[in-house]
């Protein structure tokens, strides 16, 4: 088949084909399609492609768009292409639908934005594609531009949050009635990981109360906390910080950090280099070695606020350099199964989970079955189209129901993709009870923290 770049018509990712049938996926596809949703498909014209309110002219360039040879090294890695066999859910097919809009030869069509809404943002096409196509920035810049020229709308739920995120006092304070619902174990089971959230205090008081008492003297850090998980997920946080301080790091929180801008990037929202520029002012003055994140999308997103100033780590990166320490060699017959975040190494291009880092926790460990697959969480992925999300998690979880181990436990580390997989339990994916973990809590000495002699990792000057 011809994919290639000249402007010839024939192209199949020009072609409006209708989405497999034969899935849950395709059969959201179908029920969704621009024709349901109210929307009349190929209107030529119906709306400016690209073009944003005062005439502002797209940050796409040409040539990023057309920095896509066509070789379909991404196909098989893109999860919405596995569901359809859809073309036009690809990133090829994605990718030519824009540029052919971009350029005039493409009439307003809503099944672009369609196309548009179905990628999972897992940017697991970024690392298969030999021509270095910024997939991800394009699809930002893309998903900001249909949000500004109304062709795309985010969920009043995501409009509030987003709203409440930017703004990470009142988030959390009004999330406290759910930290308490937490800690009571009230709240549907995908919110309940293993441990409980301190309902008053923050991750900064917590670390300040521990920097006094332990003293650590090696490296520096500044740890990024977070909107969701600082205001519902706060117990890892805590476990973060005992983990470093164990470890002889010192532990900086700045209480005038904000959100990283994930959420709003995620759904296409204003507001990104204002919470941008509120990031940079609270971390590049610090004296610290680097900013660390336990959450890989929210690294992610602080990484390119920070360019140019601080190094942005995974904190289980950084752990495995300083080579953490052991906890105690855990039940033989426990297993831990090991799952990597897309945005930990697609986004941020980590290679992995350091071995060392899973080898201290004790536990016996291996890679998941498809761990560099996508979840189906991506981000607010899981809001915006559950079916999708479902159906990429039942291929992914399918191993758990015959899998070695008692207890069985799946450990990430991003609290969103946990979210997800404890959903595969509640929403009857798998059968067998297992534990959703991050990986630093089983690295977590727990309250009883003692730190360890000093000598593996010195002072810093
Ligand atoms: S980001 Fe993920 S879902 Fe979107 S096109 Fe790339 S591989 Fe497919
Ligand atoms: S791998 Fe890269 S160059 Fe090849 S089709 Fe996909 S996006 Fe285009």
């Amino acid at each position: 088949m011809d994919f290639g770049t000249g402007t010839g018509d024939k192209h199949a990712v020009t072609t409006r084909n209708e989405p497999a049938q034969n899935s849950a996926a395709g059969r959201s596809a179908m029920e969704n399609r621009p024709e349901k949703r109210g929307l009349a498909p190929g209107l030529p014209g119906a709306c400016p492609p690209f073009s944003v309110p005062g005439g502002k002219a797209s940050p796409l360039d040409g040539d990023l768009l057309a920095s896509c040879v066509h070789c379909g090294f991404c196909l098989e890695v893109c999860p919405t292409y596995k569901l359809t066999g859809d073309e036009n859910n690809s990133p090829r097919g994605r990718l030519r639908l824009w540029r052919e809009e971009a350029e005039g030869r493409l009439p307003y069509d809503p099944w672009t934005d369609f196309y548009t809404s179905e990628c999972v943002g897992c940017l697991a096409c970024e690392s298969a594609c030999p021509a270095n196509v910024p997939y991800g920035q394009i699809f930002e810049t893309v998903q900001h531009e249909h949000v500004v020229a109304k062709r795309s709308r985010p969920p009043y739920l995501l409009r509030m949050a987003a709203m409440l995120a930017a703004r990470p006092n009142l988030f959390s304070w009004v999330m406290l009635p759910a930290r308490l619902l937490r800690q009571a174990g009230l709240l549907p089971h995908r919110f309940l990981f293993a441990g409980r959230p301190a309902a008053i205090q923050s991750t900064a008081a917590y670390s300040q109360q521990l920097m006094e008492q332990h003293r650590p003297t090696g490296p520096r850090v500044a740890l990024l906390t977070g909107c969701l998980m600082e205001s519902l997920f706060r117990e890892i946080n805590f476990a973060t910080v005992r983990v470093l301080i164990e470890n002889n790091v010192q532990v900086t929180v700045p209480r005038d950090q904000g959100c990283c801008g994930a959420f709003q990037e995620h759904t296409g929202m204003n507001g990104v280099p204002v919470l941008q520029e509120q990031n940079r002012r609270a971390f590049q003055s610090l004296d610290v070695d680097a900013v660390v994140s336990n959450s890989s999308g929210c690294g992610l997103a602080l990484g390119k606020a920070m360019q140019g100033t601080l190094p942005v780590r995974d904190v289980l990166d950084f752990l495995g350099e300083l080579g953490p320490v052991k906890r105690p060699i855990q039940p033989s017959a426990a297993r831990v199964y090991v799952d990597l975040p897309c945005h930990l190494i697609h986004g941020q291009k980590v290679a992995g989970i350091p071995a060392n880092v899973m080898d201290a926790t004790g536990y016996t460990w291996e890679l998941a079955p498809m761990a560099r697959d996508c979840c189906g969480s991506g981000g607010v992925y899981n809001i915006q189209k559950p079916e999708n999300a479902r159906e990429i998690l039942a291929r992914k979880s399918e191993f758990l129901d015959s899998a070695a181990g008692e207890p069985l436990i799946l450990a990430t580390s991003n609290h969103v993709c946990m979210m997800q997989w404890n959903s595969a339990r509640s929403g009857g994916l798998v059968k067998r009870p297992f534990t959703v973990r991050h990986i630093i809590q089983l690295l977590d000495p727990g309250p009883e923290l003692t730190p360890a002699p000093r000598t593996s990792n010195t002072s810093r000057k």
